[in-house]
């Protein structure tokens, strides 16, 4: 399959090329040429299978240039076989219609180990095969550092550099990261917010004799490799459900539009999904841009739902591709207003494409803490606060077609903000139980290139 980048000026590439490069070189994203479509009977094929069978089956003809079916079928039962439930993805019943998709099972207890998990493995078996070993940093708040550190960690063909905001993540979180003992994965708590993180993960980007010599790579979730792991839960929920002789509906708490797109992907599979209803909390850029048509960037509210913090959603332009037909010159030029001029409007047409697919509402604060509270109420489930902006704005979208929200953390991840609201502090899970008795491994640095480059060369070459 052929990668092509947003921005329509960057080379084309194969998938194993496109998973190592991450953002392409025009400063676009990449995503599939065409994107691959199976018939009814395939999709009515994936009901009842294991989660691992039905990912082979969706993302094999993504990947086919650098996997095998065979290898990928290895790579995917590895990924998985640590997940703390069977079904990996398991789906509860909320309401008679309503349904939430647990997608915290994996060793961080947050959804982006369904990715990371399974592109680590991906990384690992192509550089082997090449020879190469690379160096991977990225930026985090919390869930992505947690989830890349527990990927790679022990891996042979990358060292890992996490930079996260020193006092500014919950307990857990830094637990998570600075607890693996393995020799390759570092956490290092940098003096500043999380914007200094993802601004020194830029620099050393920028500063190409350090790229090269260290032979950087990133795993955020621009990379379209972590987009097509989430692809395949939106599969085993709706067929579940009923697909595709049902249409399904799903709620996604966003904040870089990586989990959403991938339902948009499994649409364009030919997944029969009614609605993507974007759900934001008080950063709400999407919601406005979904329901106005004007993308505007604002200041970054901080919330209890941390991983959604956001003041400009990356992979929202992957959407605004389809949404311009492919069209990448158009793509550019609204990013350049976006740069130049801190936003842009989306053309009449591209609205229309957009709300076809995506319906938006937003949670507040107070909302989110009685969204917390009403699920126990009738459910009895708890759910985190990211899962609760969702279910929150999933009410104002019930209709005929199932609701599916996306459940993106344990409630144990995020205790103040459930306790607060409930009055009741969520227990770690058994296997996780001993988190706060494990030894941590901190590595201060300063806000600064310099000195964070020279950590990075020192360890790599410990
Ligand atoms: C990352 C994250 C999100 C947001 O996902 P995007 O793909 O960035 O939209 C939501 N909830 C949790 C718990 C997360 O860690």
């Amino acid at each position: 399959m052929r990668y092509v980048s947003t921005r329509g000026r960057a080379p084309v590439l194969g998938f194993e090329d496109t998973m190592l490069t991450g953002l392409a070189r025009d400063g676009g994203l990449y995503v599939p040429e065409a994107v691959p479509v199976l018939s009814r009977a395939d999709v009515a094929a994936l009901a009842g299978l294991p989660y691992e069978e039905v990912a082979v089956r969706v993302m094999a003809p993504f990947v086919a240039d650098a996997f095998d079916e065979a290898t990928l079928a290895d790579l995917v039962r590895d990924a998985y076989v640590g997940f703390g439930h069977e079904a990996r993805a398991p789906l509860v019943q909320l309401a008679p219609n309503h349904f939430l998709l647990e997608l915290f099972h994996g060793p961080t207890l947050a959804f982006k180990d369904f990715a990371m998990q399974l592109i680590g493995r991906m990384f690992d078996h192509v550089l082997r095969r090449r020879g190469e070993r690379v160096t991977i940093v990225g930026a985090t708040s919390g869930d992505t550092g947690s989830a890349a550190i527990e990927a790679f960690g022990g891996l042979d063909a990358a060292d890992v550099f996490i930079l996260y905001p020193h006092g500014r993540v919950s307990d857990v979180q830094r637990r998570q990261m600075t607890t693996p003992d393995a020799a390759n994965v570092h956490a290092l708590a940098l003096t500043g917010h999380f914007d200094d993180c993802q601004a020194r993960v830029k620099d050393m980007f920028n500063d190409f004799a350090f790229r090269d010599r260290t032979r950087l790579a990133g795993v955020n979730s621009i990379n379209f490799a972590r987009v097509l792991a989430q692809v395949v839960y939106y599969f085993t929920a709706a067929t579940a459900l009923g697909a595709p002789h049902r249409s399904v509906s799903f709620a996604v708490p966003t904040g870089n539009f990586g989990d959403v797109f991938a339902g948009h992907i499994a649409k364009r599979m030919g997944l029969p999904i009614e609605t993507l209803v974007v759900a934001t909390n008080r950063n709400d850029i999407l919601h406005r841009c979904l329901t106005t048509g004007a993308y505007r960037v604002g200041e970054v509210e901080p919330t209890i739902s941390p991983s959604m913090d956001i003041q400009v959603s990356s992979n929202f332009e992957r959407a605004l591709h389809l949404a311009y037909g492919g069209d990448g010159a158009a793509v550019a030029q609204l990013m350049e207003e976006l740069r130049a001029e801190g936003g842009f409007t989306v053309s009449q047409g591209a609205a229309q494409a957009l709300t076809e697919t995506y319906a938006s509402g937003r949670a507040s604060e107070e909302e989110t803490h009685a969204a917390i509270r009403d699920a126990l109420h009738r459910t009895g489930e708890v759910l985190c606060p990211h899962s609760a902006v969702a279910y929150h704005v999933a009410q104002d979208h019930l209709g005929d077609a199932p609701m599916v929200t996306l459940a993106t953390a344990h409630p144990a991840k995020f205790p103040d903000a459930v306790e607060t609201a409930t009055g009741r502090r969520p227990a770690l899970p058994p296997r996780m139980a001993d988190l706060f008795d494990r030894p941590e491994r901190i590595t201060r640095v300063d806000n600064d290139l310099t000195a964070i480059e020279a950590v990075v060369d020192r360890e790599r070459a410990a």
